[in-house]
């Protein structure tokens, strides 16, 4: 078995602070952030100022908006070649962190095209990465994960071992401004990926241990920060869940919730942890009918899966209102059974079981 997970992790509070010259991983960065949270977290502050102390020029590109799209890295792309740049500092939640890892990998291989970082065997390089989270969610920032939408509308990750982050910085200093709902919605991404880790065909002993503990902080700290929005301790608890949960699916991969979700997140405007975690329960009690024992760790900590869906329902997970018609079912339940997330979900699934799960989701 193999645990796999090469990113040098610094965390804690102030922590870029502490080892500055760990940042410098080449002579011109190019700074990748969204329009907004860079700057009001005060992280790219922080950045700019090691970066100035080092004496390394940068440019910083803000053009990262949420699922990021093929027109936002590819002008993420120019802007480092056309300045030379060597290596990338991404800021932000997942959307920068993974725009950030698809725009290495381009700038370092300037004949591909977006489509090819889908197929790891066209690149052997990329520049280096360096990431910021500043939500407790995705896990971006320990993962060989990126998250594009394509122009077809369809949010598809990729996969390479180039991408896991050289150094990653998570300070929970970061978080304090996220509004509940923000921090709702990342929070619960991250339980998706320990829950799925521990349901998925390809969970490990260690995977297994680090989803557990990931799983308790959420279920103990979340009900807890939603109270306190700007209480540090809470907020590094969350953290910490959600960089084990990173290190999850990075041995793991996610399974049909993730895939479930994406429709949503795209057709109906749903962010993505909530799009997502509403969609664990069903696919827990499916597990549970093929292999009883993938379950007992989620049935010990909450009781029994009953006791999961409600404390999802009691934090808020299912305040939305959608529904669907049939094309739109059609096509999210032919698209969910071509994904590749279904043959690692225990359990056996058709096109008419996936839609029965997404009318159930319409009326919750
Ligand atoms: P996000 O899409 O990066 O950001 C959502 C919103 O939150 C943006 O408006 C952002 O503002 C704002 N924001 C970020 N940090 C903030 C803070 N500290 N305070 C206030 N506002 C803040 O959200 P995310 O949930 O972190 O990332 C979701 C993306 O990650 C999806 O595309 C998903 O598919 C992907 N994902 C990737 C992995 C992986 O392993 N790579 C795993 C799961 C999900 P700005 O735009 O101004 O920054
Ligand atoms: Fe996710």
């Amino acid at each position: 078995m193999l645990y796999n997970m090469p990113t040098k992790l610094y965390y804690g509070k102030n922590i870029i602070s502490q080892h500055k010259n760990e940042m410098i991983c080449g002579e011109k960065a190019l700074i990748v952030t969204g329009k907004n949270s860079a700057k009001i977290t005060g992280a790219l502050d922080e950045v700019i100022s090691v970066l100035n102390e080092f004496k390394i020029p940068y440019v910083h590109y803000d053009g990262i908006g949420e699922n990021p799209t093929y027109d936002m890295i590819l002008k993420g792309r120019d802007i480092g070649l056309k300045n030379e740049c060597d290596f990338v500092i991404a800021i932000g939640g997942g959307s920068p962190m993974d725009a950030g890892k698809a725009i290495a990998v381009l700038t370092a291989n300037p004949d591909l095209i977006p489509d090819d970082l889908f197929d790891n065997n066209n690149y052997d390089v990329s520049l280096p990465i360096v990431a910021v989270p500043t939500t407790a969610g995705t896990g971006s920032e320990v993962t060989e994960y990126a998250v594009l939408t394509k122009p077809n509308g369809r949010k598809t990750g990729f996969k390479s071992n180039l991408i896991f982050p050289d150094v990653s910085f998570l300070d929970p200093i970061y978080m304090l401004k996220m509004n509940k709902n923000l921090t709702l919605t990342t929070a619960v991404d991250a339980l998706s990926h320990a829950v799925e880790g521990l349901l998925s065909k390809k969970s490990t002993p260690i995977s297994n241990i680090l989803a557990r503990e990931s799983i308790e902080l959420i279920y103990r700290y979340l009900p807890k920060t939603l109270e306190d929005l700007e209480n540090i301790e809470y907020r590094e608890k969350l953290a910490i869940a959600s960089t084990l949960a990173g290190m999850v699916i990075a041995q793991t991969g996610t399974i049909l919730p993730h895939s479930l979700g994406y429709r949503i997140t795209i057709h109906k405007g749903i962010r993505h942890g909530q799009a997502t975690a509403i969609f664990l329960p069903i696919i827990a009690k499916e597990v549970k009918k093929e292999n009883p024992k993938k379950v007992e760790t989620l049935e010990k900590i909450f009781g029994t899966l009953e006791n999961f869906e409600i404390f999802l329902k009691e934090i808020g997970t299912y305040n939305f209102n959608i529904v669907f018609t049939e094309e739109e079912l059609e096509l999210f339940s032919e698209e969910v059974m071509n994904s590749s997330h279904i043959k690692n979900t225990p359990g056996n699934y058709d096109k008419n079981k996936i839609k029965e799960m997404y009318k159930k989701i319409a009326k919750i």
